[in-house]
């Protein structure tokens, strides 16, 4: 089986259904998003099984929020793990990433495959340790065959794309031990066991060593190689270190050769990071890479808000999304605690989605009409059409009806002492008027 490439077809002047389909979406000209494409400044995860809308992840692009779910070897329930795919699809999730680690692992993802409509990703590297570890007790004694096999089988499957650790080298790891800390150690599972595996060989990475052979997979189903984070700061403290900075020229570099190659590629980043260093990682990711697409793991920018970790993820992302990431992935309230649950799925969507909304409306300042709609709604009291601006109108709803006011034109806020109320009545005529359209005479 051989299929072109979005990158290769939108190089040919082709626009595919995929690309034709987003540009409808996104409400943009089809040659305009081919042109993107082609430069590699948009990705859309695709696979010949893959039978969901095309979803677009890039440049001038809504920012898309990616949900992740997977089993534990503590908790591992596949029936809860598919509830929790169809949660975050049905709460607005863009893309959805299997990621799990206990049970049988390609028994979880051919059923959440099956469930969900969503483009699907996942990171190899953890089947590939967990079923050596399984078979010789021993993760580092993993076969890069059995890695690139397991790869292949799992594009098989149907996925869309998948997180690959390639940047991660032996120089790497040496700017890792020679810089003399690591305030919040390895974040990244399949970082570290490639790292640990590494160590234990003393070999090179497999996935760095033969990355054509990996770029070559990924184009023979037309998924989106995003280059994993291994190296990523679990810490504020040890955002940007030389370490990380190092796997991150690595990516950038990789993600020019891959598209080069006819691959379809986005750069993953950057964990915990400061408020006030978000702009500069994106900064940087975005030039060294040729505006990759960039898919940001938080970023966290604070340490101490477990419990409401999917807040403190979303203030970054919120930031994150204004500068210019183009996919976050969810953080949920479990973040750094445990399995989420359902409902921890449900609130990690929806603070991701608020978050991105914040983001794009200082990103691209002509999408705010929305808002402006929404503002007016609610000055008129006009509660009914309100909900039709909202990004939650269900919860909203039920907040309002669970204490309903006297005066059904207020709530239960303010009730008699309604500043809304109040201004309609005294201002009505002198501020119903549109800025864009005003004039002094
Ligand atoms: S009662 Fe207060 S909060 Fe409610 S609509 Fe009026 S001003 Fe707003």
């Amino acid at each position: 089986m051989t299929v072109k490439t979005q990158i290769e077809l939108a190089r040919d002047g082709v626009v595919s259904p995929q690309m034709q389909q987003v540009a409808e979406k996104e409400n943009y000209a089809p040659e305009r998003i081919r042109e993107l494409v082609a430069k590699g400044e948009i990705v859309i995860p695709n696979n010949p099984k893959f039978k969901g809308p095309a979803v677009g992840i890039g440049t001038g692009l809504r920012t898309k929020v990616n949900a992740s779910i997977g089993t534990s070897s503590d908790i591992c329930d596949i029936k809860s793990e598919v509830e929790k795919a169809l949660a975050a699809e049905e709460e607005g999730a863009d893309t959805l990433m299997e990621l799990s680690a206990g049970g049988d692992l390609d028994l979880v993802r051919r059923e959440v495959l099956a469930a969900t409509n969503l483009p699907l990703g996942n990171v190899p590297l953890y089947q590939a340790f967990k079923e050596t570890g399984r078979k010789y007790q021993d993760p580092s004694k993993l076969d890069p065959e059995f890695l690139f096999d397991l790869i292949e089988q799992q594009l098989q499957d149907g996925l869309s794309f998948m997180a690959i650790h390639c940047g991660i080298n032996q120089y790497t790891i040496e700017r890792l031990r020679a810089q003399g800390f690591r305030y919040g150690g390895l974040a990244s599972k399949g970082g570290t066991f490639m790292v640990a595996w590494m160590d234990a060989t003393k070999r090179e990475n497999p996935l760095y060593e033969q990355f054509d052979r990996v770029c070559a997979l990924m184009k023979k189903y037309d998924a989106v190689l995003s280059l994993g984070n291994g190296i990523r700061a679990g810490a504020i403290h040890d955002s940007h270190d030389r370490a990380q900075m190092a796997e991150m020229i690595i990516n950038c570099e990789l993600a020019e050769l891959g598209r080069d190659m006819g691959c379809q590629m986005m750069v993953e980043g950057p964990g915990h990071v400061p408020l006030d260093e978000i702009e500069g990682n994106i900064m940087l990711e975005k030039r060294m890479s040729g505006n990759a697409p960039y898919y940001v793991l938080g970023p966290i920018p604070c340490d101490t808000g477990a419990g409401y970790d999917h807040i403190t993820a979303a203030i970054g992302a919120a930031s994150s999304a204004r500068y210019g990431a183009d996919l976050i992935c969810y953080i949920t309230p479990a973040e750094h605690l445990a399995l989420p649950t359902v409902q921890d799925v449900r609130e990690g969507v929806r603070a991701t989605r608020l978050a991105t909304r914040i983001g794009d409306i200082s990103k691209y300042p002509d999408r705010r009409e929305n808002e402006k709609m929404a503002a007016m709604a609610r000055r008129e009291m006009r509660w009914d059409d309100l909900e039709k601006y909202l990004l939650f109108p269900e919860v909203a709803k039920s907040i309002r009806a669970e204490r309903c006011p006297e005066n059904e034109d207020t709530c239960t806020m303010c009730g008699d002492f309604c500043a809304m109320k109040k201004g309609m009545e005294v201002f009505e005529p002198d501020i119903k008027g549109d800025k864009i359209y005003c004039t002094k005479n």
